[in-house]
């Protein structure tokens, strides 16, 4: 039986900073869900498909093959063949992908990707649905979470240093937004999942989150 961890949280909580940390600690493999979201979402902007148009989201999800593979360590996802982890960090790919992942077909797709690299493999896999739905017997389950301006700041910081264009105030709004729409959806929202433990990172260091969640391995 393979060991599962489940990370879930609003944007920006410093989920994939954690989970990266944890899975090189305990050597398991770490699985970015918001990524291939975050594939689809590129797909649907490049085909200029309204993210509301369920109908055409759900028609066209048919065609997209979202694959990862591991290089160095580092999760690659690839859109129809296609390395897409350089363009899909965006706050553009990011609204449009929490606008899509709304879909059924969308999740339904992504979910069994998900759940086959957990049976396989030892993972930490982060996102919004992990301990509630994606890997409901998940050994430990955290809900990561920290006030909506230290993670509009945080995102901030992230883009600047990638020499990216932003806006604080845009960011934290967009932030709100998501976070919203993530948690107000109709399948598999947001929200914690009633055996995993509250985390709030406003005010601890990421040594304290990766120390936290060794501790509730052990
Ligand atoms: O985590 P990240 O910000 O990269 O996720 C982008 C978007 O993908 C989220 O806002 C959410 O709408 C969607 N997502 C999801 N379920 C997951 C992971 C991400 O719906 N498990």
């Amino acid at each position: 039986m393979s060991y599962n961890i489940a990370i879930d949280g609003p944007a920006g909580a410093g989920k994939s900073t954690v989970a990266k940390r944890v899975a090189k600690e305990k050597r398991f493999i770490y699985v970015d869900t918001g990524a291939m979201y975050r594939a689809m979402g590129l797909y649907f902007l490049r085909e200029g498909i309204r993210a509301e148009d369920m109908g055409q989201v759900s028609e066209k999800c048919k065609n997209v093959d979202i694959t990862i593979s591991y290089v160095d360590g580092e999760q690659v996802v690839f859109l129809n063949g296609e390395n897409v982890n350089g363009l899909i960090r965006t706050e553009e790919v990011g609204n449009m992908t929490s606008a899509c992942s709304v879909n059924p077909q969308v999740r339904k797709k992504l979910v069994e990707l998900q759940q086959r690299l957990a049976r396989d493999a030892d993972v930490v896999m982060d996102g919004r649905d992990i301990g509630t739905c994606v890997l409901p017997d998940a050994d430990v389950k955290i809900y990561l979470t920290a006030g909506s301006g230290v993670r509009a700041k945080r995102r901030y910081e992230e883009l600047q240093a990638k020499g990216m264009e932003c806006d604080l105030e845009q960011i934290e709004k967009d932030i709100i937004e998501r976070d919203s729409r993530d948690m107000n959806r109709e399948i598999s929202p947001l929200r914690q999942a009633e055996d995993a433990v509250f985390l709030d990172s406003s005010a601890m260091s990421i040594d304290e989150v990766v120390g936290k969640i060794l501790e509730l391995c052990q």
